[in-house]
């Protein structure tokens, strides 16, 4: 079985807060410094936005010893919120290779909520992402979220909050975050983790900052390239679907997926004549020479089959006979 990438950590630690993230951070500060912070928040935000950076920030600032400086980065609380040992701070994921949240996590996080907090202040939990809470699970956590114990924040990172049930959905206040424009998630990442060829990336991930800062970028970049050559080619019906398929399912599959998808979507927008969106972020050579072959019914069937293929990449399937079936259909005629 090929190796899985690991979910990204939901606190990396990125020092430069992102530039985009401003108001979000200043509404949520206003409403703790006036006691107005909700029992649940939705943190919505678009993939690799940001997310689990505010979520993070927001229980530095919960639980900061300078409130003053708030979240000052120095005490001690803030050095245990980013080490993610906080004690009055529980971090929900899905457990290694379920990538679902189970009932059992969500019952001992609500026994430790019903606990009072260690330093006599707010208990917080992040659960993310949490559209991977399976259907058990929801339930279980709309009975905290109905009764939650005072001064429990619950915060919910999604993508997909239509995953979720309406009566969660309901009972917390949203945040939209949005991803950023091109340059200006260039200059965070720039300022965050150096000079590299963010902009290729970019093109290569989507518009994700916070995904692009936790990954090798030549790495990426190199895939990204190997696979849109490889994609432009099978629309004309050359390579080797056999081959490609098969060495792709062993080496970094799930990237892999990402730029197919990425790929696909920026054709869809293309030909939906949003090519603002080219003019901006200089994808000018990606954009589709094959309109013939490759029409809009059949991209969306291609992103339809991606998905499909990601998520269930924890299921014993052919992965290799799943993606050749969809290399396949980039070809004309698609055999
Ligand atoms: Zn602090």
């Amino acid at each position: 079985m090929a190796k899985e990438t690991p979910p990204a950590a939901p606190v990396a630690a990125t020092a430069v807060a992102p530039s985009w993230l401003g108001s979000e951070m200043a509404t949520l500060a206003a409403a703790h410094k006036a006691g107005r912070l909700p029992h649940g928040l939705l943190m919505h935000e678009a993939p690799g936005a940001g997310g689990d950076w505010l979520a993070k920030w927001l229980a530095s600032l919960v639980f900061c010893q300078n409130p003053a400086q708030a979240p000052c980065g120095k005490c001690q609380g803030c050095h245990r919120v980013a080490t993610a040992q906080h004690p009055d701070l529980v971090v929900l994921q899905p457990i290694e290779e379920s990538r679902q949240i189970r009932i059992e996590q969500i019952r001992e996080l609500s026994a430790e909520l019903a606990l009072t907090a260690h330093q006599g202040s707010y208990k917080v939990a992040v659960i993310t992402p949490a559209d991977t809470l399976n259907r058990f699970a929801a339930n279980a956590l709309l009975k905290t979220l109905e009764e939650p114990p005072a001064r429990t924040l619950l915060m919910l990172v999604v993508t997909q909050p239509s995953r979720l049930p309406a009566t969660i959905l309901s009972r917390c206040q949203r945040i939209r975050i949005r991803a950023p424009a091109r340059q200006e998630a260039i200059a965070w990442l720039e300022a965050s983790r150096g000079a590299e060829d963010w902009n290729a990336v970019l093109d290569t991930l989507g518009e994700a900052p916070m995904l692009a800062a936790d990954v090798d970028a030549k790495a990426v970049v190199q895939v990204g390239q190997e696979v849109r050559r490889t994609l432009e080619e099978a629309t004309t019906g050359g390579g080797d679907p056999v081959a490609t398929a098969e060495r792709w399912s062993r080496t970094e599959l799930p990237l892999r997926l990402r730029c197919i998808e990425n790929w696909l979507t920026e054709r869809i927008r293309a030909h939906s004549g949003n090519d603002a969106f080219f003019t901006k972020v200089g994808a000018a050579p990606y954009l589709p020479r094959h309109d013939a072959v490759l029409n809009m019914g059949h991209l969306f069937e291609l992103v339809d089959g991606v998905r499909e293929l990601k998520s269930a990449l924890d299921t014993p399937i052919n992965r290799g006979l799943a993606l050749e079936s969809i290399l396949r259909r980039f070809a004309p005629g698609r055999g």
